[in-house]
């Protein structure tokens, strides 16, 4: 049996999570293995994934959103504070 580029492509996420049964996992490998497009989006997907996963790095600090919060409060107590100022309507 041989797949086809767009099966490949259909299987692609599950290889790249290596949840495929074994049999198809062999087909996309052999296919890769002669495919310059398939490996390609193979690396690309892969790319696209690790990028992903880096930025779960850049996930605000614990903490960060209450401080925040405070912060806008004590902003909009402080506005409020000065009698001077309409309220914004
Ligand atoms: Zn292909």
């Amino acid at each position: 049996m041989v797949i086809e580029c767009r099966h490949v492509w259909d299987y692609i996420s599950e290889f790249i999570d290596d949840s495929l049964p074994p049999e198809t996992k062999d087909l996309v490998q052999k296919h890769l293995a002669n495919c310059e497009i398939c490996s390609a989006i193979l690396d690309s997907t892969r790319n696209i994934l690790i990028l992903t996963a880096d930025s779960r790095v850049f996930e605000l600090p614990v903490g960060y959103s209450e401080r925040l919060h405070a912060r806008l409060a004590r902003e909009i107590h402080g506005a409020r504070s000065h009698p001077d100022e309409p309220e914004p309507d």
